[in-house]
């Protein structure tokens, strides 16, 4: 007879959910996990105390019971946003004393009415799983990027996609367009820009034939034919709540927790604002922009002359001249903000279009509630997200960049004008509406990721044969 894996005809199905601690990582687990939770699972979500100083929590949602968090420390329990080391010694040291604090957190539950069954882990984060094997629990890893993504990534490490790229010719993958340099992930592109970032991102493989699930925030008819080659993926989102995608359950506006404080003027400013007039700008909760690239923005922005909605985050301010801050905003024209709770206004009827950095939670969250995008890739995973949005699910316009790699206020200023006021712009609206059609079909009763998501919760409680 086979081994069975997992705790067994347990009465308890509980889940200890491990992200990795960044704002675009947590989300879309906390969101999931209310998923789970809407399902009879009991979730317990791992936040390093470091974190959990600068978590600002929302308070117009109620987390039901059956969604609790612990802290435990990754070596960083001072708070504030800057970490000296680097990335590498960081995780090296969140890897050491993380994997003890698991191990007693696990053992702690064993001893209560609710042990738990099963991790989910964000697969850079592999020794979660290591803890999960250790004490005979399922492990499940939840790919927080697009599927395509992962396989470029996932290619890469088993040497079939030689680093660097030397050929010239554009790259043939199945279910991709073709795909040249420029929209190959950065890392990829550039192995030796980040190495910490690579070797990060490729450790996510290394035992991952001992996950028993591999989850991700897409869905089906998003990258069928990714999907079909990566068979083994679930795809279980989009993790944006149901609030947001068809109103069906109040007050679950979703994101609940944020590295910064939500700036509630926002609201109020859209309230003033005619339908579709307002440009939503945001390069989510990592990009670090460089200052002329700042500047083009805003020239763009200024002389588009449409309404903007910008998020800028603490000092990224300070790469803005005060003047061409003022100018800018002049007339009431445009609103900066620190943080914005932004399910709320990408669900808000005046804006009409997101320049984004093509992060996969912005993307995936923008196509969710129709919102068509102006694609303005910085690094990572974001410009293959930016080649899908434009080539395959034409829901956006990507900016051009120069030899230089900065896209200039009049490429910029062009783009803006092609979504917010053109054809072009209403076809994309209607593809955004049309993918927001299929992403609530996707989560709905019997869609693809509700299926996935009732196949996994089957198998917390049951094991796996
Ligand atoms: N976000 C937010 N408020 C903001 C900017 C971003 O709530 O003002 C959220 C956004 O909804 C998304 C996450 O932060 O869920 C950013 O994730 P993404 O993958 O887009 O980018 P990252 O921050 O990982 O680069």
């Amino acid at each position: 007879m086979e081994e069975i894996k997992g705790r067994v005809g347990s009465e308890s199905k509980h889940v200890l959910m491990v992200p990795y601690q960044s704002q675009g990582h947590i989300n879309p687990l906390l969101n999931f996990s209310k998923r789970l939770s809407s399902k009879g699972v009991r979730v317990t979500i791992v936040i390093s105390i470091f974190i959990s100083k600068s978590m600002h929590r929302l308070t117009s949602t109620t987390l039901p019971d059956s969604i609790q968090f612990e802290t435990i420390s990754d070596g960083y329990d001072q708070g504030g946003f800057a970490k000296v080391d680097s990335i590498a010694t960081s995780l090296s040291r969140f890897e050491a004393i993380g994997t003890k604090n698991l191990r007693e957190l696990i053992q702690k539950y064993d001893s209560s009415d609710h042990p738990i069954n099963c991790i989910v882990y964000d697969p850079v984060l592999p020794w979660a799983l290591d803890a999960a094997k250790e004490f005979g629990l399922l492990g499940a890893a939840f790919f927080t990027q697009m599927c395509g993504v992962n396989y470029i990534y996932y290619n890469v490490y088993h040497g079939l996609l030689k680093l660097p790229i030397s050929s010239t010719t554009p790259l043939s993958f199945p279910g991709f367009p073709l795909l040249e340099l420029k929209d190959m992930p950065s890392f990829v592109n550039d192995p030796s820009s980040y190495p910490a970032y690579l070797e990060l991102i490729m450790n996510q493989y290394i035992n991952i034939h001992k996950a028993d699930f591999m989850l991700v925030n897409s869905f089906y008819k998003l990258e069928d034919q990714v999907v079909d080659t990566m068979s083994e993926l679930l795809t279980i989102g989009p993790t944006v709540p149901s609030f947001h995608l068809d109103k069906r359950v109040p007050n679950d506006t979703g994101n609940d927790l944020n590295v910064h404080q939500l700036d509630s003027s926002a609201i109020g400013w859209l309230k003033t604002k005619p339908p579709g007039s307002v440009v939503y700008v945001s390069f989510g909760s990592m990009v670090s922009m460089n200052p002329e690239q700042m500047e083009q923005i805003a020239l763009g922005l200024k002389g588009s002359g449409f309404n903007f909605l910008w998020v800028i985050t603490g000092l990224e301010k300070k790469k803005l001249s005060p003047e061409l801050f003022d100018e800018m905003c002049e007339g009431g024209k445009g609103l900066v903000v620190n943080w914005i709770h932004q399910l709320e206004v990408l669900s808000n009827q005046a804006i009409g279009c997101f320049i984004t950095h093509c992060g996969w939670n912005s993307t995936i969250e923008a196509m969710s509630l129709g919102v068509p995008l102006v694609a303005m890739p910085q690094w990572t995973d974001q410009p293959t997200v930016a080649k899908f949005i434009e080539d395959v699910w034409k829901v956006g316009l990507r900016v051009k960049a120069n030899e230089n790699g900065i896209m200039k206020r009049e490429e910029i200023e062009f783009c803006l004008r092609q979504v917010m006021e053109k054809d072009i712009g209403k076809e994309l609206r209607i593809n955004a509406k049309n993918w927001r059609e299929m992403a609530i079909e996707a989560v709905s009763e019997g869609g693809t990721s509700d299926n996935n998501i009732n196949e996994f919760v089957k198998n917390i409680a049951i094991g796996l044969n």
